[in-house]
């Protein structure tokens, strides 16, 4: 999706800005935050409402029916909706 797209470019466009400084070691701890939000993790699912939340941020990811996609809409965590 855009959103989660523009995610990793403003991830980028960060590890760029402390790369330019030389401050490596945050440079690389915000490329490992980024690339571990590639790593699908299992929402949260609430069996009683089959509502279900991104385990990073806490935002609903999928509704009473279904899922709002394979990645959560606010902190572009990938999600895995295997059982
Ligand atoms: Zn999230």
């Amino acid at each position: 999706m855009e959103d989660d797209y523009m995610g990793d470019i403003e991830a980028l466009e960060f590890i760029n800005k402390f790369l330019y400084h030389g401050n490596l070691t945050f440079a690389l701890a915000v490329a490992k935050k980024a690339l571990e939000k590639q790593i699908p993790k299992k929402p949260i699912a609430h069996k009683e409402t089959n509502r279900a939340e991104c385990p990073i941020c806490g935002a609903t990811v999928r509704g009473i029916k279904k899922p709002f996609g394979n990645w959560c809409s606010k902190c572009g965590q990938a999600l895995d909706w295997s059982e």
